[in-house]
């Protein structure tokens, strides 16, 4: 309840019969509603256009998830006038108001986790456990955010001059464009809409094409909370046609981005030019790649070692841009480790994420199998290859799970984000050499230490320089306000998703001060 404190929505327990038939209850279900079209949303009304996407379900691409009408200019025109109308009492509603609209859209999702789960299962081709985890971090987003807006939205002065009186407070800047990733469909989506609805903002939500109906799923959720017209509009469409557009338009005040350097870099290229009739600075918020190493000091725990950087390295085809890329291991531990590391990587079961065995599945579609397939020909010039899985099944996206040895600071696979289950092994030859070596990309995301010293341990929070540090533990998997997430030097501009200056950044402060 939004009296009580946040609390991190629980893992799935797979030990209890209900969660275990819950899934294919829901696959199920979500299966017998294949196929639908589904229409875009603005001020409150249902639009349909001509031009469909159809989203394939990647372990079976020629299973149609759903075709999703796309917007065109016009489209975003409307859009735009729906929030205009809209903004000015969703600005002024009382921040306790807005926020009861989140917590409203909060149980919504929670009632419904297992077939929101069951979409990503499908559509962007995520195991149980990574869809649940998704969904309840869209959740956790809602809770935290809406607690966070309540608080920021408390009355407060400053200054204790006699004969003055201050206050201290925030508006919203406006309207936001939301444009989300297909890697974290429902939560990065959802974080970011929440943050700004909550904070008064209206929103033009483009979900990635790749994960459109699930995109549809939020702005069902939001629909079903009851926001008045126009406060939430979604808006599907094609990057080429309407994304430059949404982010020109002069009456965006907040473009709030998560995905690749390439499309962030142009936004806040684009969103910096003044535009005739606007009247603002835009705001971009933009979170983007990584090139995360993980350390294994020549005394770690290396049964944890192995097992978390599995995870980090290949849990959801390394598509994350929290996933260990770069695994950074001392000399004299090397041999062990690599041998179990590569004894790991090789028991892992592989084929779709409907299946509840399968520990990796296929990457989201042809063109990132075409870019991981990429990668992996790069790995055979520039290092050793150790392993690489070409034992998966022949229908779907499949990507083969890499290990390359020998990868030095020079090489593209050192430096590039692959996204994709291919980790790069970097040998060096004390504590020193590691930290350098972690530290050696444009990206500062997230990255981690295994080690038992605990004056490496110390060494390692001041001196490599991420936004996420994890010591002995894996690299993915932030919670909501346990980890808040984010990075910078190129992994981002903005501060970090549920934590307490993310809000600050849809807002503006302003001050009346009377003289009394
Ligand atoms: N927050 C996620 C994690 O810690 C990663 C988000 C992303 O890939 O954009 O794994």
């Amino acid at each position: 309840s939004p009296s009580e404190p946040f609390r991190n929505e629980p893992a799935p327990d797979f030990t209890k019969e209900s969660e275990r038939v819950a899934y294919p209850e829901a696959l199920a279900e979500v299966r017998r509603q294949l196929g639908r079209t589904y229409p875009l949303y603005i001020n409150g009304q249902e639009v349909t256009t001509e031009d469909l996407l159809p989203s394939l379900n990647p372990a079976d691409p020629g299973e149609v998830v759903g075709s999703v009408c796309q917007a065109s200019t016009r489209e975003i025109d409307e859009a735009i006038a729906a929030a205009n109308e809209a903004l000015p009492a969703w600005r002024d509603l009382a921040p306790e108001d807005r926020a009861q609209y989140i917590f409203r859209a909060a149980d919504i999702a929670r009632k419904n986790i297992h077939t929101l789960s069951a979409w990503q299962i499908l559509e962007v081709g995520k195991q149980w456990n990574q869809a649940h985890g998704d969904v309840a971090e869209a959740i956790d987003f809602m809770e935290y955010y809406a607690r966070d807006m309540i608080r920021l939205g408390r009355p407060r002065r400053t200054g204790k001059a006699p004969g003055e009186l201050t206050h201290y407070f925030y508006q919203s800047k406006g309207i936001a464009a939301v444009i989300g990733p297909w890697n974290f469909p429902l939560a990065i989506s959802c974080g970011m809409s929440a943050a700004s609805l909550v904070t008064g903002n209206c929103v033009l939500y483009k979900p990635a094409g790749l994960s459109s109906v699930v995109g549809h799923t939020l702005c069902q959720i939001f629909r079903d909370a009851g926001l008045p017209p126009g406060v939430f509009n979604f808006v599907p469409g094609r990057g080429s046609v309407i994304g430059d557009y949404l982010v020109d338009h002069p009456d965006i005040a907040l473009v709030a981005f998560t995905g690749s350097l390439d499309v962030g870099l142009r936004i806040i290229e684009r969103a910096a030019r003044l535009q005739p009739g606007q009247e603002h600075v835009k705001k971009v918020i933009a979170e983007m790649g990584g090139k995360n190493a993980i350390i294994v000091d020549d005394d770690a725990d290396l049964d944890e070692a192995v097992a978390d950087i599995i995870y980090s390295a290949f849990g959801y085809q390394g598509q994350k841009c929290s996933a260990c890329s770069r695994v950074i291991v001392l000399d004299s531990i090397y041999d062990k480790f690599m041998h179990r590391l590569t004894k790991a990587a090789q028991s892992l079961p592989i084929g779709p994420a409907e299946d509840p065995g399968n520990f990796m599945g296929p990457v989201v579609d042809k063109g990132q199998q075409d870019k991981v397939n990429a990668a992996v020909a790069l790995a055979e010039e520039e290092g050793n290859v150790v392993l690489k899985r070409d034992d998966h099944p022949d229908t779907g996206s499949y990507a083969p799970l890499t290990i390359v040895e020998n990868i030095t600071p020079e090489h593209r696979l050192a430096q590039e984000e692959i996204f994709g289950p291919v980790l790069a092994v970097m040998r060096v030859k004390d504590f020193d050499q590691a930290l350098q070596w972690a530290n050696s990309t444009p990206y500062a995301l997230t990255g981690a230490v295994f080690s038992r010293s605990p004056q490496h341990l110390d060494r390692a929070r001041t001196e490599f320089r991420v936004g996420n540090l994890y010591l002995n533990r894996g690299s993915t998997g932030s919670m909501v306000e346990r980890h808040p997430f984010g990075g910078f030097k190129l992994s981002g501009v903005g501060s970090k998703t549920g934590g307490p200056d993310y809000l600050l950044q849809f807002m503006d402060p302003r001050t009346a001060t009377e003289n009394t």
